[in-house]
């Protein structure tokens, strides 16, 4: 751990377990992979080293994949309500650790102190839901067309799940996969961003202590390593059915590929560019609050950030005013500081793509409304930008993973949604209006095309209970709530026959005389 560590910085990584130096392999037991190389994790607030991660080697790989594979064949024997209660005692013990590890986040990623309670907080929600699913995994009977026979479908556990996460949630992302997937009968591999390898550790601590106390070691697992001993075996890991991957879409589109070819299953992920469009009834202060926490929270990276607004031209000046005095409010640093609203982007390579994309956005024309800039100082810190759009920016299409918003001015609500569709990503939407014309229109078949469609509320900020993802080439996946459960079995189609006929079905005839 650096010198620079603060007092509060040290007791957060003793309160988890981190060591100085620790392994980036452990099924229950930690593995050591001598002679690999090492990690450093930098806290992006200052740059300051927090700790190290030795990766994991192409052994440790296999080691994990074994134990991973016999805690399967156990676990999936075990009632689905007796794992939802090893989750119920992984979710209190999380309830204890909220701050340490709420903390962590912020330390590593950078998000503000309340953000990453607020992600801890999504790992506890995570697990009471999953702990009421365990005796909620239903199948449906269906009727039969022949007498004497009955057919319904079963769901059972898949197998080992390979769980891929982004950086910008580095432990709930982790929660809505592998607490869903433990209470279906699956056992899972963390493999957490190379950005936040110590808040994956810390989870993996927390989980060894709730799994020895159950007799389950094996169902919760982590790798962290290179993508020659750990990426891309783990894609092309046969005996892994499932891969659920968070990222990029270029990320998407290589590992989408790469489970295809083995026919494995992919959940995936990945970026977004979100839109709102404010019409002219709107409540423009609820509209300004939302758009404020959508752009500017955890510094633009979230996957569901909101990038490009759609103002109606009656209201676009006065809102743009409002907007500009509420950037200029908004209170940067240290993102463990009390009453800061944004810290830092995650590290140099965010401020370098961010920098970047500022220079494009002038070469295209964009105005520069407010910010624009990185701030000076050790950390990766960057002014949240405002920019005055027109739809021939080519950049506006993409997804930069920083606090920019593009504002585009409309006449009609249609050439608006089109507008907002008129994107390869199709994650989180939102309209702001008091008309419930608008507001259908919206949520109709011909309005957004996204995963998630709101009303009055902002683009960023889902509540668990819904399936959480995006079309297009936000890849489709679903996690989390409603029955994004699904994904982590298999289905079975049953159909017993108990009269002392043999019927075939269709009334297909098939006799021998
Ligand atoms: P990234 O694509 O760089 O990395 C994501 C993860 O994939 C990391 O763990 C990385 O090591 C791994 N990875 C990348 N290429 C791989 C490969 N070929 N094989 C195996 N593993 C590979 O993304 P990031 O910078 O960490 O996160 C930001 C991106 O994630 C943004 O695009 C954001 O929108 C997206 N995201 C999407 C969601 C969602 O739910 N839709 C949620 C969070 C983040």
């Amino acid at each position: 751990m650096s010198d620079t560590m603060t007092g509060e910085a040290l007791d957060i990584l003793g309160e988890l377990g981190i060591r100085p130096t620790s392994e980036g392999a452990c099924w229950g037991e930690w593995i050591a992979s001598p002679g690999e190389d090492v990690l450093s994790s930098h806290s992006p607030n200052d740059g300051g080293e927090i700790g190290k991660v030795r990766l994991a080697s192409a052994a440790a790989y296999e080691e994990v994949l074994r134990r991973a594979g016999e805690a399967f064949e156990k676990w999936r024997t075990w009632p689905a309500p007796r794992r939802g209660e090893v989750i119920r005692c992984l979710g209190n013990e999380l309830r204890k650790l909220k701050k340490p590890l709420g903390a962590l986040v912020s330390l590593e990623m950078g998000k503000i102190r309340s953000e990453g309670e607020g992600e801890v907080q999504e790992m506890i929600d995570m697990a009471d839901f999953a702990v009421g699913l365990s005796r909620q995994l239903y199948g449906l009977t269906m009727q039969s067309e022949r007498p004497g026979h009955r057919m319904y479908e079963q769901w059972h556990p898949l197998g080992v799940v390979g769980v891929i996460t982004a950086f910008n949630f580095p432990v709930a992302v982790w929660a809505w996969n592998a607490m869903i997937a433990a209470v279906c009968g699956d056992t899972t591999i963390f493999k957490p961003s190379h950005r936040t390898p110590l808040t994956g550790i810390a989870v993996q601590n927390v989980c060894n202590r709730v799994m020895d106390e159950h007799d389950c070691r094996g169902v919760f697992n982590l790798l962290i390593g290179s993508r020659a001993n750990v990426g891309d075996p783990l894609v092309n890991d046969r005996r892994v059915p499932l891969i659920s991957a968070t990222g990029s879409c270029r990320m998407g589109r290589a590992i989408g590929a790469g489970v295809a070819k083995r026919l494995g299953r992919t959940i995936l992920e990945l970026g977004g560019n979100n839109a709102i469009i404010v019409t002219p009834d709107a409540d423009l202060d609820m509209a300004l609050r939302g758009i404020l926490f959508g752009a500017v929270g955890t510094a633009g990276q979230r996957c569901t950030t909101t990038r490009r607004i759609f103002l109606h031209e009656s209201i676009a000046a006065g809102f743009i005013d409002r907007l500009k005095k509420a950037y200029s409010s908004i209170r940067i640093g240290d993102p463990l500081e009390d009453g800061m609203l944004m810290g830092p982007l995650v590290d140099e390579d965010a401020v370098t793509e961010c920098v970047n994309a500022l220079e494009v956005i002038r070469r295209q024309g964009g105005e520069i409304l407010y910010g624009g800039n990185r701030l000076p100082g050790n950390g990766c810190f960057v002014e949240p930008t405002l920019v005055m759009a027109h739809t021939g920016m080519a950049i506006t299409k993409d997804e930069t993973f920083a606090p920019i918003l593009y504002i585009f001015e409309y006449s009609d609500l249609e050439d608006a949604i089109r507008a907002q569709n008129d994107v390869d990503q199709g994650l989180s939407s939102s309209i702001f209006t008091k008309s419930f014309h608008a507001a259908e229109t919206f949520l109709s078949a011909r309005g957004s095309d996204c995963g998630i469609a709101n009303v009055n509320i902002g683009t960023s900020g889902a509540e668990i209970g819904g399936a959480f993802g995006g079309e297009k080439d936000t890849g489709g996946g679903r996690e989390a709530g409603s029955d994004a459960w699904k994904g982590y079995m298999r289905r079975q189609t049953c159909t017993l026959n108990w009269s002392t006929e043999m019927p075939l079905a269709q009334g297909v005839e098939f006799d021998v005389s």
